[in-house]
């Protein structure tokens, strides 16, 4: 069985032999975030491997998409927190913000005008949209410049962006101009 430092799993958490599958931490996958392979360690990524594997394992066909990097710790009441490339990528840029007083600290990284990574100690209550900014590699144009004015105004970013592109998207399907004058040539 090929291994590196885990056992090494496709997406479908398959091992090199034929039905024989690997999860958790022994489970060693490529990770499209990253472009690396890795081995996740934390429990929500185990659960979901090994919920791949079942499903294949009795014939259906699941895949994992990617590793979802996420570090969630309680230490004595406070919270560390760090989602994404945390650690940052080379050329990319990166914004910290700390209030020593409040036991509070985050800092972005950025890589072009994409969220790729968060750290967090005492911060807890924009997780979800920074999971999601990160995880969806949502584009922020503009915003990456406000935000490195500014990480606090990542709930505004979020709004704008994700806002703006599902309005693109929507847009594909609904453009009532067009429509009217598709339909004004074809009355011809
Ligand atoms: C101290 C510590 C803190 C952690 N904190 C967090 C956290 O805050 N958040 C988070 O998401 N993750 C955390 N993790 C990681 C998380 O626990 C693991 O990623 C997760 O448990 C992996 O699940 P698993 O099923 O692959 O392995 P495990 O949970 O380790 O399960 C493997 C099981 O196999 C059994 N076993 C081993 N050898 C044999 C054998 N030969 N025969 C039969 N059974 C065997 C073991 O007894 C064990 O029950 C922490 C880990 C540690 C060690």
């Amino acid at each position: 069985m090929k291994t590196l430092t885990g056992v090494v799993v496709d997406a479908s958490m398959q091992t090199n032999v034929d039905g024989i599958y690997a999860a958790g931490d022994c489970a060693e996958t490529f990770d499209s975030l990253t472009g690396r392979s890795t081995i996740s360690g934390v429990q929500p990524n185990a659960a979901d491997q090994a919920y791949c594997a079942a499903l294949n394992m009795v014939g259906k066909h699941a895949f994992q998409r990617g590793v979802r990097q996420i570090d969630v710790i309680d230490t004595l009441g406070l919270i560390s927190s760090s989602f994404g490339q945390w650690q940052g990528v080379r050329g990319g840029q990166w914004v910290e913000v700390t209030d020593v007083r409040n036991f509070r600290y985050i800092r972005l990284e950025f890589s072009r005008d994409v969220l790729i990574g968060c750290n967090m100690v005492g911060v807890t209550e924009h997780s979800g949209i920074l999971r999601a900014l990160i995880q969806h590699k949502v584009h922020l144009g503009e915003w990456k410049e406000k935000l490195l004015q500014d990480p606090s105004l990542i709930k505004e970013a979020y709004t704008a962006c994700v806002e703006q592109q599902y309005m693109e998207r929507a847009s594909i399907f609904h453009m009532p101009g067009a429509t009217a004058s598709r339909s004004a040539h074809a009355a011809y």
